[in-house]
C-alpha cells in the first residue's frame, strides 16, 4: 500500500515542519475549508442524493450546516483555548508557577462510517485541524460517492502534507490500523470499534471512539404526548432512521399507549404524505445487505403503524412494531433503520430495570412533564447523552461533549471537547532558581523532617 506509505510520510514530515503549531495558521486552514464547503454546497447535495436519497435540507441541516457552525465555534474560540492555562502551585513547591500547556499530538488517524458521512469525517478534522495536528481521513466505502467528494474538497483546501484521505475498503484499512500514528479517532459500529481498539494496543495510541448501540426512549404518562410523538417521529426517521442517536425502541405508559400511536401516524402522515415512497422528505437505506437486515426485522413484531418496503428502492415504510420478544434480533440488534418497537410499561421501574440490564447506551429520552420523574430516570440509568423532552438535539449544542459511555463508546468531542481530545496536555512548573529550600535534600535530619511535616499534611 504505498500511497498509504508515501501519505503517511508526508504528513508527519509537515508536522515536523511545525507549520502547525501556529494558530493563525489552523484558523486559515479552517477559513480555506469553510470555502470550499461553501462553493460546493451543491455538489455535497448531490452526492448524498446518490449515496442514500438523503433529502437536501437534512443534508443542509446535519452534514453541512453542521460543520459550518463547528468552524464558526472554533474561530471564535481557539485563541481562548489554546492559551496555556495558569494554574496554582502549593507552598511546598515555593517558589514556582505552574501551566498547562495544549499541545497537538502530532499525525492522527480518523476513520468515518458511511451513515452521516459528510459530518463524521469532517467534524472530528475540524477539531484535529483545530488541535493542530496533520490528519490521514479514512472516511467510509460505503457511502462512495461522498468519501470521493470528501477526498476532492480536502486536496483543495488545504495545503499539500497538512491533511491527506485515503479512499477504500476492509484491506485498505486493515493496512491503516498497522501502522503507528498518534492519535486514533474511529466512529462506527462497536464491532469494528473493537478491532480499532485492538490495532492501537500495538503502539500505545490514545484513541477516542465514537461507536453505536440502542438508544432507548420513553413516554411516561405525564407527557406532552401530541409533541413527544412528533419529536419522536422526526428524531426516528430522519435520514431513515440511519443514526446513531436515533431512538431505537419505545417504552411508553399503558395509559397513553393509544393516543400516542394515534398521534404518531398522524405526525408520520404530516411529515412524509400518506405514502412516504413517494416523498422527497424520507431517505433511502443505504445498501442492499442493510435492507435486507431491515426486512427482516419486518417480520420480528406486529404491525401496528407501517410495514411496506420495496427490493428495488431500498425502501422500507415508517413502522412501529409491538409484541417484539426480548431475544428477538430486533431487541438485541441496533435497528439503524425506521422501524420503533414498541414496549407498553405500567411500572416505570421495570423499564429502568430493563434498560440498565442492557448495555449503556449512546443516547436516552425520556418525556415527562415531571421534574422528579425526569431525575429518577436520569439518575437509574447510565448513557452517553440525554434528551430530556425531545431527541438527539443534545449533540447540537457544541457545549455539550457528545460520546458513548461502556460498549457505545470512550471519549467524546464536539466544540471545546473536540479541540481537547485531539490535544495532549503538557503540565509545566516554572521554577525559581534565585531561591533553594534545603529540605528535601539529604542528609534528612529532626529538623528537616519537621517542616516537611508541617508542609505535607
Ligand atoms: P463500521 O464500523 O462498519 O465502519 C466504520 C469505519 O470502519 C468505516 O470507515 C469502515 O471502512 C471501517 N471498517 C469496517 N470494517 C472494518 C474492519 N473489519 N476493519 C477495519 N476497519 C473497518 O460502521 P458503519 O456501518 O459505517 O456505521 C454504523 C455504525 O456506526 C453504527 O453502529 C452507528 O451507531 C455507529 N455510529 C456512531 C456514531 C457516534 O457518533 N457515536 C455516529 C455514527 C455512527
Amino acid at each position: 500500500m504505498k500511497n498509504i506509505d508515501t501519505a503517511l510520510e508526508k504528513l508527519r514530515t509537515f508536522y515536523e515542519s511545525g507549520e502547525t503549531i501556529s494558530l493563525q495558521f489552523r484558523l486559515n486552514a479552517l477559513k480555506s475549508l469553510k470555502k470550499v464547503i461553501k462553493e460546493n454546497e451543491s455538489a455535497i447535495i448531490r452526492s448524498l442524493s446518490r449515496d442514500f436519497h438523503k433529502p437536501s435540507s437534512e443534508t443542509y441541516t446535519t452534514e453541512i450546516g453542521f460543520i459550518l457552525d463547528e468552524i464558526r465555534n472554533v474561530e471564535a474560540n481557539l485563541k481562548k483555548w489554546g492559551k496555556p492555562r495558569k494554574v496554582s502551585t502549593p507552598l511546598h513547591q515555593f517558589p514556582a508557577s505552574s501551566s498547562i500547556i495544549k499541545e497537538p499530538y502530532g499525525t492522527v488517524l480518523i476513520m468515518a462510517p458511511w451513515n452521516y458521512p459528510f459530518q463524521l469525517a469532517l467534524s472530528p478534522l475540524v477539531g484535529a485541524i483545530a488541535a493542530g495536528n496533520t490528519v490521514l481521513l479514512k472516511p467510509s466505502e460505503i457511502s462512495s460517492h461522498t468519501s470521493k467528494l470528501i477526498a476532492k474538497l480536502v486536496a483543495k483546501a488545504f495545503v499539500p502534507g497538512h491533511v491527506n484521505v485515503i479512499l477504500g475498503a476492509v484491506k485498505t484499512n486493515s493496512y491503516i490500523l498497522k501502522q503507528r500514528f498518534d492519535y486514533i479517532f474511529f466512529t462506527g459500529s462497536t464491532v469494528v470499534g473493537r478491532i480499532v481498539m485492538q490495532a492501537a494496543a500495538n503502539n500505545l495510541t490514545p484513541v477516542t471512539l465514537e461507536l453505536g448501540g440502542k438508544s432507548p426512549a420513553i413516554v411516561h404518562k405525564d407527557a406532552n404526548i401530541k409533541l413527544a410523538a412528533k419529536r419522536i417521529a422526526w428524531g426516528k426517521f430522519i435520514n431513515m432512521g440511519q443514526t446513531c442517536v436515533a431512538p431505537d425502541y419505545l417504552f411508553v405508559h399503558s395509559s397513553v399507549k393509544e393516543i400516542f400511536i394515534t398521534e404518531f401516524e398522524k405526525f408520520i402522515h404530516q411529515f412524509y404524505g400518506k405514502d412516504a415512497s413517494k416523498s422527497a422528505h424520507y431517505a433511502r437505506v443505504i445498501n442492499s445487505s442493510h435492507y435486507a437486515r431491515l426486512k427482516n426485522y419486518l417480520k420480528q413484531g406486529t404491525v401496528l403503524i407501517g410495514g411496506d418496503s420495496n427490493d428495488r428502492k431500498l425502501y422500507i415504510q415508517p413502522t412501529v412494531l409491538e409484541d417484539v420478544s426480548e431475544n428477538s434480533d430486533i431487541m438485541k440488534d441496533e435497528i439503524f433503520g425506521p422501524i420503533l418497537p414498541v414496549i407498553t410499561y405500567d411500572d416505570l421501574d421495570i423499564s429502568l430495570e430493563f434498560i440498565r440490564k442492557r448495555p449503556k447506551p449512546l443516547a436516552l429520552y425520556i418525556f415527562s412533564e415531571s421534574k422528579a420523574v425526569q431525575k429518577r430516570v436520569l439518575s437509574q440509568t447510565n448513557a452517553g447523552g440525554v434528551t430530556v423532552n425531545d431527541t438527539i438535539v443534545h449533540l447540537a449544542n457544541p457545549a455539550l461533549p457528545f460520546g458513548g459511555v461502556g460498549s457505545s463508546g470512550i471519549g467524546a468531542y464536539h466544540g471545546r471537547y473536540s479541540f481537547d481530545t485531539f490535544s495532549a496536555t503538557k503540565s509545566v512548573m516554572f521554577r525559581s532558581s534565585r531561591i533553594d529550600l534545603p529540605f528535601r535534600y539529604p542528609p534528612y535530619g529532626r529538623i528537616k523532617d519537621k517542616i516537611i511535616r508541617l508542609l505535607l499534611r
